[in-house]
């Protein structure tokens, strides 16, 4: 099933080790056709090339709409070497035979990627070289295709190792990638028309995803996994620069994007803040008038599960910070930047990966959230909602104090990155208890005022560190237990969305405990 490469077809936007192959081809004695930039760039070279208009008979013409979309590039393509009847027509035309494709395509995402206007994006529509690669993969058989610059060198080692020819198991790998370009192209087309359409649009459009890393494992190890990126990219988990330590497996990449998320509610022009996660919930929140002190008042809130945790910041980590992290195990560290200091104190800890960003998520920012279930996916958008102080309905006999509402703020922002039952405490611009998960909101309740008892006793407090906190709830209260054992607990308000058809209990409650409490009217589930 070895079979030689005689004639190749070269036609790329991304023109980056263009020279280096067409060189290497050359010196096998493979002949080259290839499209206007393409060709040019490689006689620049010195190179000897054919242009593809003498395989058609017509000039590349439409501003390069039209240039490859002919029989005679196409029958060259798709003909079948061992059919007589193909090698017939292939004679009868004067269409000569293609063994190998190069294509890499218009860079349709970059250019949206960048906000360009309607008219460009359509003009980096790619049509030709879609059509080209989708004929290619089909033929392969016979016919090699190489849609990624990355490919270059594994083609020159198959053709080395086979003397000028490659494999049927190469080609058909080769074959499975320019499916998934093709694939992930169009639907980052349709993505972009989805948008830029808007909400009169009908949720109508493609999900694929670009292979961005393939990871040792899955959630376990006897599961396989690999990143997908989609093309939306902002500051976050896709584009990090990673500085050092071991490859990022699937769980910190899930923990490190919830970190990142979250620390992005936060505004650095509002002052340092830090969350630290494990198993995608925060368990500790935290401003400070430092980033070493918003670290320090986060780690206070569960000390023992920010063993092993994920560290995001909202400002550049310094070296007292790093410093201060690196006192325990720690996986990651997320932050948009990090002086020489820090990185001079996270250089002696092989195992921490530091990652690097530029800038924060954009909380506010539309986009989709996509999850499994068997046999498909369920969209939504991203949960980009967000609360202002003016949009609070106080519901209570008293007031909430200026500091209350502060913290009250700040938990709900939280809470918003909790998994549901999501209860979170707050005191002083940080958090002292986070209950997650739970099947029932009065157990959240009591979990996360348990814990903190337990932190109060190990710090060597004698009262919980709940006492005089206010609590956020991410649905509202069904019945009253939940908020009278927050206020059990010491805590002085609540946030919440209301909406229950007991409201007016819970509100009764609130007040007979001397409790303030707001309504937010909206919800945060996350699960
Ligand atoms: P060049 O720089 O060689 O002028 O153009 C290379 C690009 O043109 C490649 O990205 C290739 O996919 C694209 N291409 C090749 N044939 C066609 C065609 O017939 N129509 C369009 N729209 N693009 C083509």
């Amino acid at each position: 099933d070895l079979t030689p490469v005689r004639r190749a077809l070269l036609s790329v936007s991304d023109k980056t080790g263009l020279v280096e192959l067409a060189k290497t081809l050359a010196a096998r004695g493979i002949e080259l056709v290839s499209t206007g930039g393409t060709a040019r760039t490689m006689r620049e070279a010195g190179l000897e090339v054919q242009d593809v208009s003498d395989l058609t008979g017509f000039p590349e013409m439409m501003d390069g709409r039209v240039k490859t979309l002919h029989p005679g590039v196409h029958g060259g393509l798709l003909a079948l070497r061992d059919d007589d009847a193909h090698v017939a027509a292939m004679k009868e035309h004067g269409i000569g035979a293609i063994d190998l494709l190069v294509v890499n395509l218009y860079p349709f995402e970059e250019t949206v990627a960048r906000g360009a206007g309607y008219d460009e994006a359509i003009e980096n529509i790619d049509i030709g070289g879609p059509a080209m690669i989708r004929a290619a993969a089909k033929n392969h058989a016979f016919v090699n295709v190489v849609v990624d610059v990355e490919d270059y060198q594994p083609l020159l080692d198959e053709l080395e190792v086979h003397d000028g020819r490659t494999s049927y198991a190469f080609r058909q790998r080769l074959a499975l990638n320019a499916y998934a370009r093709t694939g992930a192209y169009d639907a980052a087309v349709s993505a972009w028309m989805a948008d830029t359409l808007g909400e009169t649009a009908p949720r109508r459009r493609v999900f694929a995803g670009t292979l961005a890393q393939t990871l040792r494992y899955g959630e376990n190890p006897h599961q396989g996994a690999a990143f997908y990126t989609d093309g939306t990219a902002r500051a976050g988990i896709s584009t990090a620069e990673q500085h050092q330590g071991k490859e990022l497996s699937y769980n910190n990449i899930n923990d490190t994007d919830a970190a990142f998320e979250l620390v992005s509610e936060f505004l650095p022009e509002d002052g340092p803040a830090c969350a630290i996660i494990k198993h995608a919930n925060p368990c500790g929140v935290a401003r400070g008038a430092s980033l070493t002190e918003a670290y320090s008042r986060a780690f206070d809130c569960d000390r023992t599960s920010a063993f092993g945790g994920i560290v995001a910041l909202n400002q550049p980590l310094d070296r007292a910070t790093a410093e201060a992290i690196a006192e325990i195990f720690t996986e990651v560290v997320i932050a948009p930047g990090a002086d020489e200091g820090a990185r001079e104190v996270f250089a002696a800890k092989k195992n921490l990966r530091l990652l690097t960003t530029d800038g924060l998520s954009d909380p506010a920012a539309g986009g989709l959230a996509v999850r499994q279930v068997s046999g498909g996916f369920l969209v939504q958008d991203r949960d980009n909602g967000r609360i202002g102080e003016w949009e609070l309905k106080t519901v209570t006999k008293r007031q909430p104090t200026s500091e209350e509402l502060a913290d009250l703020l700040f938990a709900w922002k939280v809470a918003k990155h909790v998994k549901s039952n999501a209860i979170v405490y707050v005191k002083d611009g940080a958090t002292v208890g986070v209950g997650a998960g739970q099947m029932s909101r009065v157990d959240s309740t009591r979990i996360a005022a348990r814990k903190s008892q337990d932190m109060a006793e190990a710090l060597g407090f004698s009262t919980p560190l709940t006492q005089g906190s206010v609590v956020a709830s991410d649905a509202f209260f069904p019945f009253p237990d939940g908020l009278l054992t927050a206020a059990e607990a010491g805590a002085t308000a609540v946030i919440q969305p209301g909406g229950s058809m007991r409201d007016d209990k819970v509100i009764e409650a609130a007040d007979e405990a001397g409790l303030a409490m707001v309504f937010t009217s909206m919800r945060h589930f996350r699960h």
